[in-house]
C-alpha cells in the first residue's frame, strides 16, 4: 500500500474520544419534553434480555433502529430512542443454580455490561428514560395492573391442563411449546399437568384485537396473517341433540351441544362424537368398565400426541358408546361415539359426524362402516359428485323443508329454527385461548394476592390493598431446582396477614410470566420515573402510537397481541386515548453464520467486542447495514467487514485531505457547475435522492450504503483534477459536507469526527439532512438499451429529455442495429421512454 502512515484511519482513537464527549452531554440523545411544540416520532426497538452478551443479532437491530432515529433527528424531530431490560426470567435462575449468583446481581451485572457495549457501539439511546422490568419501581406497576384487571373480571383462577417442561420445573404457555418440546430446551418434551393458574382473559377481547388488524398497514402482512390465525375467528352455530335416554328417564343431562361451521349439512350427520373428557363420557364409563378402559388408553393418546405437537397427525379413532341422540332439526336417530380425535377444549368438545361432506368425517366413517348421507349437490344437477363434497357452493337435498336452499340460505334459516325453538344458534368461536400467567419461578413479579387462612371471603384469594403494593421479591433466596416455586420455601415472603381479616395469610408463591413486562415497557420509556402512576396520561398522549417498532418476526404471536391486549385495557382503564400501541412495525432477518443463526450451541457466534477492537463500532455497524436488506437474513462474512472497514479508511483519507480547501468554501456562493464539478454534484445529489427515498419507503439500507461507496468512488477517481483546483471551494465544501451527512446516521463515530474537520457548526446529529436539488440531480444523457426482435443489440445515448420519437430515431441510426434491418422489414418499434426500445424485424 502507497499509503502514507501518517494518514490512517484509526477508528480506535476517533471512536473513544467520542464516546467520551456524548457521555458528557446526556442531553445530546435526550427527548424534550411535549411543549416544545415539534413534531414527535419514537422509534423503538425490542429491549433485549440481559444475557451478558450483545450478540450480532442485536447489534443488526439497534443499527437499523439508531440509523433512523439519527435521520429522523436530522430533520428536526423531537426524537424518543430509549433503551431497557426485560429482565426477569429463568436464565438468571439457572445462572444462580450453576455459580451460586443471586439473580439479581447477576442480571445487574450484566445490565452494566451490555450497557457499556451499547455505548461503545455508538448506539443513540436517551439513557435518562432506561426501564429495568426487574426493578420494583417498574414491576410494581405490573402488579398494580394485575389488580386493577382482577377489578374489572379480566383475571381469574382455574385448575387446568398446562404445559409442563420438566427442566424448567415450570408451566409453559402453548406458544412456548416447539414441536412438543420446550422453547428454550429444545430436545425436552412437553409433558401435561393439571394446575391451578392465574389467566388473563385476553379472550374478552379477541374480536377487538382482530379488528384492530385491518387498520394496522404499517405492519408486514406476514405478521397480521399470523396474529388473524392465531385468533381464528370461526362462525359456525351451536346445535343441541338430544339425549335419546333422557326422554324415557328425566336424566340431569338431557343435550349434547355441539358447534358446527356447517349447520347447512346438519340433516347428513350420521353420528354425534364426544372428546373422551367430555362430561358424558364420564357418565357413560361409570356404567361400563370396558368403555372405561378404551377412553382412558384415548386420553393417553391424546396427551402422547400433545407431548409429541402433531395433534393433528393422530391416528384417528373411536368407539361408540351404545347411547344415542336425537337430530333436533328431523328427530333422527344417531348413535354417540367417543374419538381420540375430538378436543375437549375446542368449541363444546362435541361435534356432529358428516361424512359426506367433511374430509375427516368420511375417512372415520369408511374406517367404522358408519352410514354416508349426501346433503348437498352442486347447483349444477348434471355434475357429478365425488364424495367427500366439501365445497359450500351447492344446494340443499335430503333436508326437509330446507331441500332446495342454497347453503348460504340454509345456515340462515336453520338458526333461525335453533333459536325459535331453543335448541341453539349461531355462534362464534375463537382460537385464542385465556393467557395462563401464574409460573412457578422465583425471578418474575410476585402476584398480588393473599390467601386468608380462616377463609374470611371464603375460597376467593383476597388482593393486596394498592398501598402495599409493590410486593417485593425476597433477595436472599435459595435457589434449587425441585419443583414448585422457589417463593414458597421462603416464609418471611409467604407468611402475611389477611388484608381484610387482620389473621393470618399465606401470599400467592407464583410469580408472573415475563411477557406481561414487555406488554406494556414502552409506555414507561417516556415518564419513567414517574412513582405515582405507571405512566401519565397526557405524555403517553403525545409519544403513542410509537411510530416505528422494530425487531424479529419470532415476536409476531407472543409480545405483539400481548401488548396489543394490554393497550386495549389500558384505553378501557381510561389511561390512554391510543388503541394500538404500534403504528408501524419493521421484523428484520436474522444473522447467519456457516449456514446457521448464530448460537452459542453452533459455536458460530461472533463477538461484538471482537468486531469493534479489530475495525471499530462502525465498520460492524455499517457492515451489519449493508450486508443485506434488513429484512432479509444476513450472512455474516467476516471479509464482508474488513471491505466495509477499507472503505471507510477512504472516506477518512478523502475528506482529511480535502478538508483545507472544503473549509475555505464554507459560505462562498458557487458558480454555475460544469465539467467535473457538475458530473461530480449530480452524482451526490442523485445519491441524497435515493437514500431520502429509501429511508422514506423501503428501508433497503444496503443499497443506501452502496451508494454513498459509489459518490465515494467518484470522488476518488477524480482526485487528480481535485487536487489540481479544478472544483472551487465552494462546491468541494458541498460535496464534503454533504458526503458526511449521509454517512452520520449509518457510521456516526466517523462522521461526528469528519464534521469537526470539515468546520461543521454544532453536532452532526441536529444538522439538517442534505435536500437533493432536482435539477442537478437530472442527467443530460440516458443509456437506453436497444433489442432486436428481443435480443439486446445495444445501448444507445440520448438526451435525458428525449420523446418517444428522437429515441426511435437514435435506434435506427445506430450502426449496430442497421447493421441487423438492412435489407429486411422493421414491422414495429416498441419504445419504453427511458427505459427500452424494441424493434420487431422481418
Ligand atoms: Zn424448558
Ligand atoms: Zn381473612
Amino acid at each position: 500500500m502507497a499509503e502514507d502512515n501518517e494518514l490512517r484511519y484509526d477508528p480506535s482513537t476517533i471512536e473513544p474520544k467520542w464516546q467520551k464527549r456524548w457521555a458528557a452531554d446526556p442531553k445530546l440523545y435526550a427527548a424534550e419534553p411535549a411543549s416544545c411544540g415539534k413534531l414527535k416520532y419514537y422509534v423503538l426497538e425490542m429491549l433485549p434480555y440481559p444475557s451478558g452478551q450483545l450478540h450480532m443479532g442485536h447489534v443488526r437491530n439497534y443499527s437499523i433502529g439508531d440509523a433512523l432515529a439519527r435521520y429522523m433527528w436530522m430533520h428536526g424531530y423531537n426524537v424518543l430512542h430509549p433503551m431497557g431490560w426485560d429482565a426477569f426470567g429463568l436464565p438468571a435462575e439457572n445462572a444462580a443454580l450453576k455459580n451460586h449468583t443471586p439473580p439479581r446481581e447477576w442480571t445487574l451485572n450484566n445490565i452494566a455490561g451490555m450497557k457499556r457495549q451499547f455505548e461503545r457501539l455508538g448506539m443513540g439511546f436517551d439513557w435518562a428514560t432506561e426501564v429495568t422490568t426487574c426493578m420494583p419501581d417498574y414491576y410494581g406497576w405490573n402488579q398494580w395492573f394485575f389488580l386493577r384487571m382482577h377489578e374489572r373480571d379480566l383475571v381469574y383462577r382455574k385448575k387446568s391442563k398446562v404445559n409442563w417442561c420438566p427442566e424448567c420445573a415450570t408451566v409453559l404457555a402453548n406458544e412456548q411449546v416447539i414441536d412438543g418440546c420446550c422453547w428454550r430446551h429444545e430436545n425436552t418434551p412437553v409433558e401435561q399437568r393439571d394446575l391451578v393458574q392465574w389467566f388473563f382473559r385476553i379472550t374478552a377481547y379477541a374480536q377487538d384485537l382482530l379488528d384492530g388488524l385491518d387498520k394496522l398497514d404499517g405492519w408486514p402482512e406476514k405478521v397480521r396473517t399470523m396474529q388473524r390465525n392465531w385468533i381464528g375467528r370461526s362462525e359456525g352455530t351451536e346445535v343441541d341433540f338430544f339425549l335419546e335416554e333422557a326422554k324415557k328417564k328425566g336424566a340431569a343431562k338431557t343435550r349434547i351441544r355441539v358447534f358446527t361451521t356447517r349447520v347447512d349439512t346438519i340433516f347428513g350427520a350420521t353420528s354425534v362424537q364426544l372428546a373422551p373428557q367430555h362430561v358424558l363420557v364420564a357418565e357413560f364409563t361409570a356404567a361400563n368398565p370396558d368403555l372405561k378402559v378404551q377412553v382412558e388408553e384415548m386420553i393417553e393418546q391424546q396427551k402422547r400426541a400433545r407431548e409429541a405437537g402433531d395433534l393433528g397427525a393422530i391416528e384417528k379413532h373411536g368407539v361408540p358408546t351404545g347411547h344415542f341422540a336425537v337430530n333436533p332439526y328431523n328427530g333422527q336417530r344417531v348413535p354417540i361415539w367417543v374419538a381420540n380425535y375430538i378436543l375437549a377444549d375446542y368449541g363444546t368438545g362435541a361435534i356432529m359426524s358428516v361424512p359426506a361432506h367433511d374430509e375427516r368425517d368420511f375417512e372415520f366413517a369408511v374406517k367404522y362402516n358408519l352410514p354416508i348421507v349426501q346433503v348437498i349437490h352442486p347447483e349444477d344437477k348434471t355434475l357429478a359428485v365425488l364424495l367427500p363434497f366439501v365445497s359450500e357452493e351447492g344446494v340443499l337435498l335430503n333436508s326437509g323443508e330446507f331441500d332446495g336452499l342454497t347453503c348460504a340460505e340454509a345456515q340462515a334459516k336453520m338458526q333461525e329454527r335453533a333459536i325459535a325453538e331453543k335448541f341453539g344458534g349461531p355462534k362464534v368461536t375463537f382460537r385464542l385461548k385465556d393467557w395462563g400467567v401464574s409460573r412457578q419461578r422465583y425471578w418474575g413479579t410476585p402476584i398480588p394476592m393473599v390467601y386468608c387462612l380462616s377463609h374470611c371471603v371464603g375460597d376467593r384469594p383476597v388482593p393486596v390493598p394498592y398501598d402495599q403494593l409493590p410486593v417485593l421479591l425476597p433477595e436472599q433466596i435459595e435457589i434449587t431446582q425441585q419443583g414448585g416455586s422457589p417463593l414458597s420455601r421462603v416464609p418471611e415472603f409467604l407468611n402475611t396477614t389477611c388484608p381484610k381479616c387482620g389473621g393470618p395469610a399465606k401470599r400467592e408463591t407464583d410469580t408472573m410470566d415475563t411477557f406481561v413486562d414487555s406488554s406494556w415497557y414502552f409506555y414507561r420509556y417516556p415518564d419513567a420515573k414517574n412513582a405515582n402512576a405507571p405512566f401519565d396520561s397526557a405524555v403517553a398522549k403525545y409519544w403513542f402510537p410509537i411510530d416505528q417498532y422494530i425487531g424479529g418476526v419470532e415476536h409476531a404471536i407472543l409480545h405483539l397481541i400481548y401488548s396489543r391486549f394490554w393497550t386495549k385495557v389500558m384505553r378501557d382503564l381510561g389511561l390512554i386515548e391510543n388503541d394500538e400501541p404500534v403504528r408501524r412495525l419493521f421484523t428484520q432477518g436474522m444473522v447467519i453464520k456457516d449456514g446457521a443463526k448464530m448460537s452459542k450451541s453452533k459455536g458460530n457466534v461472533v463477538s461484538p467486542d471482537e468486531m469493534v477492537a479489530r475495525f471499530g463500532a462502525d465498520s460492524a455497524r455499517l457492515y451489519a447495514l449493508f450486508a443485506a436488506p434488513p429484512d432479509r437474513d444476513l450472512d455474516w462474512q467476516e471479509d464482508g467487514v474488513a471491505g466495509v472497514s477499507r472503505f471507510l479508511a477512504r472516506v477518512w483519507r478523502l475528506v482529511t485531505k480535502h478538508a483545507p480547501i472544503a473549509r475555505a468554501g464554507r459560505g462562498q456562493p458557487a458558480d454555475a457547475p460544469s465539467g467535473i464539478s457538475l458530473k461530480l454534484l449530480r452524482k451526490l445529489h442523485q445519491s441524497i435522492a435515493k437514500i431520502t427515498l429509501d429511508f422514506e419507503t423501503r428501508w433497503h439500507f444496503n443499497t443506501c450504503v452502496a451508494a454513498i461507496m459509489e459518490l465515494v468512488n467518484d470522488l476518488q477517481a477524480a482526485d487528480a483534477q481535485l487536487a489540481a483546483g479544478e472544483v472551487s471551494p465552494a462546491v468541494m465544501h458541498e460535496l464534503l459536507h454533504s458526503l458526511v451527512l449521509l454517512l452520520a446516521p449509518f457510521a456516526p463515530y466517523l462522521a461526528a469526527e469528519l464534521w469537526e474537520e470539515l468546520g461543521g457548526e454544532g453536532t452532526v446529529l441536529r444538522a439538517p439532512w442534505p435536500k437533493s436539488d432536482p435539477g442537478l440531480a437530472k442527467e443530460d444523457e440516458l443509456e437506453i438499451p436497444v433489442q432486436v426482435n428481443g435480443k439486446l443489440v445495444t445501448v444507445i445515448r440520448v438526451a435525458a429529455d428525449a420523446d418517444a420519437k428522437a429515441i426511435e430515431a437514435a435506434a435506427l441510426a445506430d450502426e449496430k442495429v442497421q447493421s441487423r434491418t438492412t435489407g429486411k422489414t422493421v414491422a414495429k418499434v416498441i419504445v419504453v421512454p427511458a427505459k427500452l426500445v424494441n424493434l420487431v424485424v422481418r
